[in-house]
Parts: C-alpha cells; sequence; structure tokens
C-alpha cells in the first residue's frame, strides 16, 4: 500500500488498529491491518486494485458514526478512510444541487450552501461528525425525515469503485434516465457494492419560517398518544421526536438545564415552510398535545431558543454517559400507530433484564431508539443486553415494522433481520451484492445473512464501551 500511496496515506500499528476496530457499536471489534487514506477516486483505485492483487478485503469508512458495525474489518484487511476525500467540488444553487467527496461531513454542506438559501435535507443528529459517504451507504435519516425524506431522496448521483477497482457512475445530475436504476441499489447498501467517492447531491430551499415547541408530558402514554393525534390531524411536522425522562435527567446531569418537574417525556415538534404554514401548523399540534394531556409548552421566539430547545434531542445520546459507563443503542422501526404498546414493551423488558433504558427518537417515523445503559463490568449482563436487544427487534418485526429504521443491519443485525428474509428475498438480496462485489473483497460479511467463510470471524461482545 505505501508503494503505490506513498507513506504519508497509509497508517498501521496497534495504536491504529484499535481505533479503527470497531464505529459506535463496539459489541463487536476487528482490528484491520492497515488504513489507508486516498484523496480521490483514482486513489481509491489504486488502493482497490492493490487489494485485489494480494487478495485482502477492504472496507469503506467515513466517521466511524455508524451504530451496528459496519464499518469493522471482520477479516482483517485495509481500511479505506474517507477522511482526506473532503472536497466541495461545486455548488450549483440555479439546478439546486452540489458535488461533494464522499469524506465531507453532512453539516459541511450545510455550511457550503447556506449562503445560497438552500439546504442538504437529511440531517442525522451526528450531522456535525459524520459523512455524506456515510449517509448514502445507511440512507440515512434524521429528526427532518418525517417531512423531507431519507437519504436516498436526496442523492442524485453517485460515483463508485466496485470491489474490480472499476468505476460506475450510478445515477444522474438530472432526475429520471432509463434502465434499471443502479443507484437505488447503492444507497443503503452499506459499504457492501463498492466505495462511494462522490457524489452529487439535491439541495432544497430553506423554509422561510420555523416554529419550534417543547412540550411536556406527565405520563408516557399521553406524550405517544399526542405523537399519533398531532399526525391524525393532518400535520406533517418537519421533525416530531420524543425523549423520556431518562434522557432528561441525563441531559440535566451533563448540561445543567432543567426542564418541568415531574415530566415522563418530552416533545420536541418543529413545523416549517411558508410563514403562515408553520404558524398554523405548530398551532395545530400543541392543541393535539393539550388535548392529550400535555402539561407544559414552552416555544422558541428565536434562533437561539430554537438551539435551547433542541439541546436535549441533539445532546441527549452523548450526555447518557451520565448514567452508566456503557450504552447501547437500538434502532427498530413500526407504525407510529403501535407506539404505545411498543414502548411499553421495551421498559417492561429493560425490568426483566434488570437494565436500564432510555428512550430518545424519531416518534413521527415510529422509529424508535431505545438505549440500555449499564456497567457491562458486572457478569452476565452483556448477555441480558443482547436478549432485551433481540427481543425489541423481535417485537418491531411483530407490530409490522422492521430491525432497522435508519442504522442499518452491519453485523448487529444479521441475526434479527435473516428471520424475517425469505428465500427468495434473501437469494435476490445475494444476486445484487454478487453483481456489484465480484472479487468477494469488499467489505465482507455485512448485512447478507450465512456468506460463506463469515460465521466463523463472529465473535460476540468484546467487553469494548460505547
Ligand atoms: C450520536 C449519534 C447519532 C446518530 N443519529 C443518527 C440519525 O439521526 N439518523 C441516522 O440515520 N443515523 C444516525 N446515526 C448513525 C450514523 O451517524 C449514520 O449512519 C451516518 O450516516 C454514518 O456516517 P459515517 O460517516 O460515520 O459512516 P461510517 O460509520 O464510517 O460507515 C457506515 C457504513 O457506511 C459504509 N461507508 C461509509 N463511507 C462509505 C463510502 N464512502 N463508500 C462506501 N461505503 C461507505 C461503511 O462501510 C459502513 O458500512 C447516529 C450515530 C450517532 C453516534
Amino acid at each position: 500500500m505505501r508503494g503505490v500511496l506513498g507513506n504519508d496515506q497509509v497508517r498501521d500499528g496497534t495504536a491504529v488498529e484499535r481505533v479503527y476496530a470497531c464505529d459506535s457499536y463496539s459489541i463487536e471489534r476487528h482490528e484491520p491491518e492497515c488504513v489507508v487514506f486516498p484523496r480521490n477516486t483514482y486513489e481509491t483505485q489504486l488502493a482497490v486494485q492493490r487489494c485485489i492483487e494480494i487478495d485482502v478485503p477492504f472496507t469503506a469508512r467515513g466517521a466511524g458514526t455508524g451504530l451496528s458495525g459496519g464499518v469493522t474489518a471482520v477479516k482483517g484487511g485495509v481500511i479505506v478512510s474517507t477522511k482526506r476525500m473532503n472536497q466541495i467540488l461545486e455548488v450549483d444553487p440555479v439546478n439546486r444541487c452540489t458535488l461533494v467527496q464522499a469524506g465531507v461531513v453532512n453539516q459541511k454542506v450545510n455550511n457550503a450552501v447556506k449562503p445560497f438559501g438552500l439546504m442538504f435535507a437529511p440531517d442525522p443528529s451526528s450531522q456535525t461528525v459524520c459523512t455524506i459517504g456515510g449517509n448514502i451507504n445507511e440512507n440515512s435519516g434524521g429528526p427532518h425525515t418525517l417531512k423531507y425524506g431519507v437519504t436516498a431522496d436526496h442523492v442524485l448521483q453517485a460515483t463508485l469503485v466496485d470491489s474490480r477497482a472499476q468505476v460506475i457512475v450510478a445515477g444522474s445530475r438530472v432526475s429520471g434516465g432509463p434502465g434499471i436504476d443502479p443507484l437505488s441499489l447503492v444507497v443503503g447498501s452499506e459499504g457492501t457494492l463498492g466505495i462511494v467517492t462522490e457524489a452529487w447531491l439535491r439541495l432544497v430551499p430553506m423554509p422561510e419560517r420555523i416554529e419550534t415547541a417543547l412540550i411536556a408530558f406527565s405520563t408516557i402514554r399521553s406524550a405517544v398518544d399526542a405523537v399519533v393525534e398531532v399526525m391524525a390531524r393532518g400535520v406533517i411536522p418537519a421533525a416530531l421526536e420524543m425523549m423520556d425522562k431518562h434522557v432528561l435527567s441525563a441531559v440535566e446531569k451533563a448540561f445543567g438545564l432543567d426542564y418541568p418537574k415531574g415530566s415522563e417525556a418530552l416533545l420536541l415538534i418543529e413545523c416549517d415552510g411558508r410563514s403562515q404554514q408553520a404558524e398554523s401548523e405548530i398551532r395545530s399540534a400543541i392543541e393535539a398535545c393539550l388535548d392529550c394531556g400535555a402539561t407544559n409548552v414552552e416555544t422558541a421566539g428565536n434562533e437561539e431558543d430554537r438551539k435551547r430547545l433542541w439541546t436535549a434531542r441533539k445532546k441527549g445520546i452523548g450526555a447518557m454517559g451520565r448514567l452508566a459507563p456503557t450504552i447501547v443503542t437500538h434502532d427498530g422501526v413500526i407504525p407510529r400507530s403501535r407506539l404505545p404498546e411498543m414502548l411499553e414493551f421495551v421498559y417492561a423488558i429493560a425490568e426483566e433484564n434488570s437494565l436500564g433504558v432510555a428512550n430518545i427518537f424519531h416518534a413521527g417515523d415510529g422509529n424508535l431508539h431505545p438505549c440500555f445503559y449499564f456497567d457491562e463490568r458486572e457478569p452476565g449482563t452483556v448477555e441480558r443486553v443482547l436478549a432485551a436487544g433481540e427481543a425489541v427487534l423481535d417485537k418491531c418485526v411483530e407490530l409490522g415494522g422492521s430491525v432497522t429504521g435508519e442504522h442499518g443491519i452491519g453485523l448487529e443485525k444479521i441475526d434479527s433481520w435473516s428471520k424475517s428474509l425469505s428465500a427468495n428475498d434473501l437469494r435476490l438480496q445475494t444476486t445484487v451484492r454478487e453483481a456489484f462485489d465480484v472479487s468477494g473483497l469488499c467489505n465482507p460479511c455485512k448485512v447478507i445473512p450465512n456468506q460463506k467463510g463469515c460465521v466463523e470471524h463472529r465473535r460476540r461482545w468484546s467487553g469494548a464501551a460505547t
């Protein structure tokens, strides 16, 4: 690799291998042999070509904020970091699109297009660090997915280096295009079809007005009832997020903020669009919440207030370190009308397994993120966390949902997903993967269940803290 890319673009050694052994889901750790830092599509091709020659696997890595183990080097080999592919190559305000390299951080795209009154709508809560390549490969959502859609709705074209080191340009800069759409296969493929190096992204106008409210409830049940009621009244908020009292207590401890006493849950509701529309929608949403028993309503008068109201949602997961040394965040999705029974189930399963659980999630989408917090040094805890997580995912499927809303399958969900995959579905997934990953070296052992030679590499829990 040094011969191909130069010394400066290759790192190895124990420290590097450990840092790159996992993502934000650290239950499984696998150390790579080295990490390379190509700066463009051509250098990525060189790296992949070398991997093919020496027959070692390679795995693309953005910021490593993934929550399902997708970037772990299960069979060792090379991590291809996109860190140095960090250029915004073009902003085209007239056609509302931008060309960026895959390693550009989501927030930086927004900073660059804001002067044109435009935004890149997908806004994962990790957006200050996660990359566009990661967003595309996880088909990431975020608080504003409810109104604006997920990443798939905002990518026009992606340039990909496949596992033969060939360049594929999927999609087109303008909408439409003949034939089977390879871009729709690449988005959400979790790095298994190749390495995305560049993408044209769709931009949307920034809303004229944003109205934000933080609404407190004295029971979980009334908060989830309000989620269903807001949507039933025809309001489509830009964001409809929920945080329970455990999240609030972590945020209070971490940042010294106060929330209304006796609150079991808060809803963060944001409505945007033209001024009149945003105002009338937030009014309807607040009325729906009051009708469901809301105990306190705080609205944002300016941008500073808005940021403050978002604090618990944006910083909640980070603050959770105040509750216990280890957290594991799960991700499942259900029809939002089933939220009341689902949340009851989550709290009951945590109690049954003697675990703490905090809920912070995209309630409007029915996309849950139960965070189990615990001390992994206590014997038997990890097994209980895994059992509780599996029960939650099984319940999501039982209620008509799925085992992932936005964090992907990676390594974490392979077993859970395989339960709901028919033989035909599995064959189709495998065929698509093999059509792109001809050498079989591209991010092996991820997403697709039962890949040859992968089972022996799976290792449950290495005792690492999240
Ligand atoms: C605090 C926190 C909050 C989060 N909030 C959200 C949220 O609101 N919504 C959401 O959807 N997710 C969320 N996530 C999960 C995660 O941030 C997203 O999945 C994000 O898009 C991952 O980007 P990344 O650059 O960190 O990718 P990585 O973690 O580095 O990689 C993720 C996957 O994409 C592949 N990949 C990365 N770059 C490329 C590339 N250029 N080409 C091919 N494959 C590639 C990797 O191989 C891996 O399989 C959150 C995570 C954290 C830690």
